[in-house]
């Protein structure tokens, strides 16, 4: 009998703002543990919590490039959470009035476009993190309070592959967005993966399972795999299945039972008595929407229409956001040159960050120094092959384009006096070769002007050395 998996999505995404949702205290997962705490994210009692107002930007943001619609009333409420990593024993999150409702994805699987339904999306707060060592375990409350995300697909996937493809354009929109660091090692995006198998054409969902936590892309596309075959075969041998809550063992590669599912009520959800209900006006919202940094499709085609760059150009550079402000800003120093500009990003640029695993964004030569360069070529101060020269230079030592060129004397000759003596020196010591350009061998050519290079230490300008070689052999 064929089955119909069904998988929806809970993703924790942990926003950059510079401080915590209700405290002063720096949010920075580098730090020594417990040294970015005070009495309300360690949740001491009488401590009062104060709502981050860049974290609501943030989520209401997130919620217009996903294209929700914004709660102007919604509120805060404490979910009943019993374990050492919260101290207040409940977390405060968003029950029944998120600050974002409804939104969609489109993904792509197999060249096959697909629209993924959003739920929601609430704005809460992450809880300490526990360590357990050998003997003892160990609880790092810098992470409590970090303003978290959590955005909730609709039972909309039907594969591995399309959770995975949700997750990744996901990544890409909370990347363009700046609305978090998106670093998977350092947990910025944990998932929870809900799971069901029915049969095909059924009315009702499975039975669910929900992974919990899980933190890498692959992750969630394996483990979701073996829940998909683990739920199947226990349907085909009759296996009853029950509600519950797993884990991933990554190692071994299977799930395995945590404990039995709670239901919502089991939570005992209520309005935070310390909190305002957040009342957010059209105006604000707008104001937000207007703020929206471009998304890479809009990008792609901006690309293309104003900047006059070939498709295939446009979607190399769009797909990374920090290669993508890096190259606009190299174009900005070049006068637009923007063709010349993503030849230099695409090729020496990405070639270095791709061997460095290096972020754009952290690049050694920033994109004015590299847009200096590419003006030098375009006005012939020094031909394409000195301009690679001094671009490793720029990655070896740093300084300017200017500068480099001027000390190793890297100044292109495009005297015509100057060049016709290379040419005239060239053509009195090569006769043989000569003689074969004129009987009609055209890589002769070739050789004589690499002769000339070399006599001008590489700094002859090659058009007009072609041109002058052509005229005096004619
Ligand atoms: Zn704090």
């Amino acid at each position: 009998m064929p089955y119909l998996p069904t998988i929806g999505l809970e993703t924790h995404v942990q926003l950059n703002t510079q401080t915590k949702i209700w405290c002063g205290c720096k949010v920075d997962s580098s730090s020594e543990p417990n040294t970015n705490i005070c009495p309300v994210c360690m949740g001491y009692p009488g401590s009062l919590p104060v709502l981050n107002a860049e974290a609501v930007r943030k989520t209401v943001q997130t919620g217009l490039l996903l294209g929700c619609k914004i709660g102007l009333r919604s509120k805060h409420d404490r979910k009943s959470y019993f374990y050492p990593d919260m101290p207040k024993n409940y977390q405060i999150t968003q029950f029944d009035e998120p600050l974002c409702l409804g939104g969609s994805l489109e993904i792509e699987v197999n060249g096959k476009k697909k629209v993924v339904q959003i739920n929601r999306i609430h704005l809460e707060e992450d809880v300490g993190k526990s360590t357990h060592l050998r003997g003892a375990s160990g609880v790092d409350y810098n992470r409590a309070g970090t303003p978290l995300m959590e955005i909730v697909t609709e039972p909309d996937l039907h594969s591995e592959d399309e959770a995975f493809a949700y997750l990744t354009a996901l990544k890409r929109i909370l990347e363009y967005g700046g609305v978090s660091h998106c670093n998977l090692e350092r947990g910025n995006i944990r998932c929870d993966v809900n799971v069901s198998v029915a049969e095909e054409g059924s009315e009702v969902l499975g039975t669910k399972a929900e992974i919990k936590n899980m933190n890498t892309f692959r992750g969630v596309h394996r483990a979701a795999a073996y829940e998909i075959k683990r739920q199947i075969r226990a349907l085909e041998t009759g296996t009853p299945l029950i509600q519950e809550t797993r884990r991933w063992e990554d190692d071994q590669g299977v799930t395995t039972s945590m404990r039995s599912k709670e239901d919502a009520h089991d939570y005992r959800y209520f309005p935070d008595p310390d909190l305002a209900v957040i009342r957010l006006t059209e105006a604000q919202v707008e104001a937000w929407r207007a703020d929206l940094p471009e998304l890479p499709e809009a990008k792609r085609k901006r690309f293309m229409s104003e900047l006059g760059l070939p498709e295939y150009d446009a979607g190399v550079l769009v797909a990374d956001v920090e290669v993508a402000h890096y190259f606009e800003t190299v174009v900005a120093a070049t006068e637009g040159n923007a063709k010349a500009a993503s030849n230099w990003v695409m090729t020496e640029v990405m070639r270095v960050l791709s061997e460095s695993g290096e972020s754009a964004s952290r690049f050694k030569i920033s994109a004015a120094a590299l847009g200096k360069l590419i003006l030098m070529v375009e006005k012939k101060t020094i031909n394409n092959s000195k301009a690679k020269e001094v671009f490793s230079v720029m990655l070896e030592e740093g300084g300017e384009p200017e500068t480099i060129v001027k000390e190793k004397g890297w100044v292109q000759v495009s005297d015509s006096s100057a060049l016709e003596g290379f040419v005239t020196q060239v053509i009195a010591e090569n006769p043989s070769v000569v003689d074969d350009y004129r009987g009609g061998k055209g890589a002769a050519l070739q050789f004589l002007m690499g002769q000339v290079m070399k006599l001008s230490r590489g700094k002859a300008n090659p058009k007009m050395v072609l041109e002058l070689l052509k005229e005096m052999l004619a």
